[in-house]
Parts: structure tokens; C-alpha cells; sequence
């Protein structure tokens, strides 16, 4: 028995971090659509209609069956999005007392709570599948909340989590409190590479489909427009941490905001940046040629930036412009990018389908930014064989938007059909 137990995780391992399982599935349900975005095309396909057996698509033709048809004829059809960077246990933290008064003051249950709201309104504005990168201090709870959905006991996305991702000591908050006072902290702490691949170990065995490492801290602006600050892990740390995860066949997201940060991070091999308001030219073209995803968390840099530098830190301000100029060269320099929003990072009221349209304003084309949130967003989670686009085969996660998102790509935010799994979550 216990052989074949072994053998069973092998299996499951080498499959990557499953999504998630799917509810109970439905009837055949025809989906007849005024238009599809397909995942991958640069153009709208007109007058579509989309066969659905149990949860997968079986038929995308146009062909107008009896039966039962939902009519979507006055909207567009697109892959169910995917937020590759999430807190569903974050309620916004714009501000350190923000951020303190959820780990002082809320109970990880109370959190937890939270969390299912968040991961319901994640669904809600079509986020089909999410990458959540750690729960800032409330432990495996995602891993809790990741189950509950996937036993159809609450509604939410597919998920895949990181738990509590790690920092060293004196990096992450809660800080500045006296020595005398045992406060919690955002992250697991760590310091060493034997502690990280513990840590990695540790996090692997209670649930983490993604280990998330936080590689850099203060930022300040140089005098040559350069994004500096200071490197948390040693080089040494990080790559064992890498190691560790990727012998366990699991990647890892890092959180690397500047020069430091970033370039340790590609040195060691991570499989993600996250946030990179500066990346070095040098670092970019690394990542290009290894397949490094940049997930750049756009919008969330001008929700925080005001109410930071009236906190004192007007650095937030100028890191949006630099954080421009990465990603226009990100993209000219091929580095593969994928839609994130750091969502929790602002209040989960605000539809982080935002992003979408400051991808726009700095340069992809609405199809560019539609596909990082599916087919793009589908490869960094390894999904791609069965999510990510709308074709016979794969999983019927599809949602739909009232106009054309390539024309006007802010429709992306107001989703107002669901469908996860061949299930129906939400209709207009
Ligand atoms: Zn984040």
C-alpha cells in the first residue's frame, strides 16, 4: 500500500501543481457568442457558438444547436482570466498601519473569512484561475481555501498558493516595534540557505504549489534614474532555496522590485519576477533567453503611490515612471510577461481587471494584454493543455464581456458571464 501511495505522488509531482478540481459537471450547454477571443489570435471571431460537454469544451464552430443555449450574442466570449500574483488574505495594505492592523488585530480565522469573500470576488470579475503569492502572515490559510473551492464547498477560482513565502530576519514587516515585544510577521524568516530549503521543504509539505521568496527591500531612486536598493537573501540563500524547490519539481516566483533584487534573482534561477519596477538591460535579456516571466503588477504601483508618498515615501511616485521604461523594454526585448495584479495589495472592492488597461496605455495591444491573463498566463501556471484558450479539449472556463475588449480593452471590467468548469458561477 505504502508503494503504491509513493508512486501516486510521483505521478501527481511530475503533473505540476494541479489547478484545482472542478464541481460537479453540468449538461451539454451551447454558449452562442457575438464574438470570441480565442487565446491566441490577434482578431475577434464573429457569431460563434461554443459546444460544452460536462467541463470541457467539445465543439467551437457556428452552428446554431436547439437545446440548451445561453445567449451571449451581444457579447465577446474570451478564455477565463487568470491573476497570476493575488492576496485573497490581503484587504489592502496602502499604508504600514494598514497592513499591521490585519496581522494585530485579526485573527488568521477572521482573515480566513475574509479570504473567501475575496477569492468569490475574484471569480465574480472573472478571474477563473489565480497564482496566490502568500498569505502575509495567516499561515497555510490559502491552502484551506484552495480545498474548500475545490470541494465545491465555497465558490472561488482555480487555485495554485504559496503559503507563506520567505524573507530574511529585519526585512519584512511587522518591523520597528520594541525587541521586548514578540510581534507576527508577513513571511516565514529565514536566514541561510540550509533554513531555506527547509523552509522549502516545510512549506512543499503543507501545501505550497509555488515557493515565493521576497529578494529585495528599500528602494531609492540614483542620480543615474536607476531603481537601487538593498538585497535581502545572499546569492547563496536564494539559489539553495531555488534548488530545493526545483528538485521538489515546484517553481518559484520572486518578489524583486529593483537593480539587486532583480539580478540575484535571475542568477539563481527563479521562474518568475514579480512587480520589476527596474530590471538592467542585461538582466531583461537574461530572462528572455531562459523563458524567465516578468509579471510587472502594474496597477497596483498607482493605487499605492499616492497614499505612500504622503506617508513620506515619494519614491513610489518616481518608481512608476522607471517601471514604464522596464516594461516598454521587457517587451522589446522578448521577455515573456504574464497578467498580475497584486490584488489584495488593494482593496478587493477595486476590479483588478484594471491592469488590463495600463498594459494598453504602455505599449501591448489589447490582444498582447488579453493574452498574458490566458494562453500566457496558462504556460507560467503550467496549464496551458487545459486551460488558457477556447478550443475542443480543453477545460470550459470561459467568461464574456458586453463590447469588444481590442477596440476598448477596459471592458475587461465588466465581465458579466462565468463559467468554470462547464459550470455557470454568474450570467448576465
Ligand atoms: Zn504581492
Amino acid at each position: 500500500m505504502r508503494k503504491i501511495l509513493v508512486h501516486l505522488f510521483v505521478i501527481s509531482c511530475l503533473c505540476g501543481p494541479a489547478l484545482a478540481q472542478t464541481p460537479a459537471p453540468t449538461p451539454k450547454i451551447f454558449l452562442k457568442c457575438g464574438a470570441i477571443f480565442d487565446g491566441h489570435s490577434d482578431q475577434l471571431r464573429k457569431d460563434v457558438v461554443i459546444e460544452i460537454d460536462g467541463e470541457k469544451i467539445v465543439s467551437v464552430g457556428t452552428s446554431a444547436p436547439s437545446g440548451n443555449v445561453i445567449d451571449l450574442s451581444r457579447e465577446t466570449c474570451l478564455p477565463g482570466l487568470m491573476d497570476t500574483h493575488t492576496h485573497v488574505l490581503l484587504q489592502g495594505d496602502i499604508t504600514a498601519a494598514d497592513y499591521d492592523q490585519q496581522l494585530l488585530k485579526q485573527s488568521p480565522e477572521y482573515r480566513t473569512i475574509l479570504g473567501t469573500v475575496n477569492a468569490r470576488r475574484a471569480l465574480d470579475y472573472g478571474f477563473t484561475s489565480i497564482r496566490d503569492l502568500e498569505t502575509e502572515g495567516a499561515g497555510y490559510a490559502d491552502v484551506d481555501i484552495k480545498r474548500a473551492i475545490n470541494h465545491g464547498v465555497i465558490p472561488g477560482p482555480r487555485m495554485q498558493v504559496a503559503t507563506r513565502a520567505m524573507d530574511v530576519t529585519g526585512a519584512y514587516p511587522l518591523l520597528g516595534y520594541a525587541p521586548n515585544v514578540p510581534v507576527p510577521h508577513g513571511v516565514q524568516v529565514v536566514d541561510g540557505a540550509e533554513e531555506g530549503r527547509k523552509a522549502v521543504r516545510e512549506q512543499i509539505m503543507y501545501g505550497a504549489d509555488w515557493i515565493k521568496v521576497y529578494s529585495d527591500r528599500s528602494y531609492f531612486v540614483r542620480g543615474d534614474g536607476v531603481l537601487d536598493d538593498i538585497p535581502t537573501f545572499t546569492l547563496d540563500e536564494l539559489k539553495a532555496i531555488v534548488d530545493e524547490a526545483h528538485r521538489e519539481r515546484h517553481k518559484v516566483a520572486s518578489h524583486a522590485m529593483a537593480l539587486n533584487g532583480v539580478h540575484n534573482s535571475v542568477e539563481a534561477g527563479v521562474d518568475s519576477i514579480e512587480h520589476g519596477n527596474y530590471i538592467a538591460d542585461a538582466d531583461l535579456k537574461t530572462m528572455a533567453t531562459r523563458g524567465t516571466w516578468y509579471v510587472p503588477t502594474i496597477f497596483v504601483g498607482e493605487y499605492v503611490a499616492e497614499g505612500r508618498s504622503k506617508e513620506g515615501a515619494p519614491v513610489w511616485v518616481k518608481m512608476l515612471e522607471i517601471h514604464e521604461d522596464t516594461f516598454r523594454r521587457a517587451m522589446k526585448a522578448g521577455v515573456k510577461i504574464a497578467f498580475g495584479t497584486d490584488a489584495g495589495g488593494f482593496d478587493w472592492s477595486v476590479n483588478p481587471a484594471k491592469e488590463f488597461g495600463f498594459m494598453v496605455k504602455w505599449g501591448m495591444t489589447p490582444a498582447q494584454a488579453l493574452r498574458s491573463a490566458t494562453s500566457a498566463a496558462a504556460e507560467l501556471l503550467g496549464v496551458q493543455d487545459s486551460l488558457g484558450s477556447i478550443e475542443p479539449g480543453k477545460l470550459a472556463d470561459i467568461v464574456a464581456v458586453p463590447g469588444d475588449p481590442l477596440a476598448d480593452v477596459t471592458v475587461m471590467e465588466k465581465v458579466n458571464f462565468v463559467m468554470k468548469g462547464g459550470v455557470v458561477e454568474r450570467r448576465p
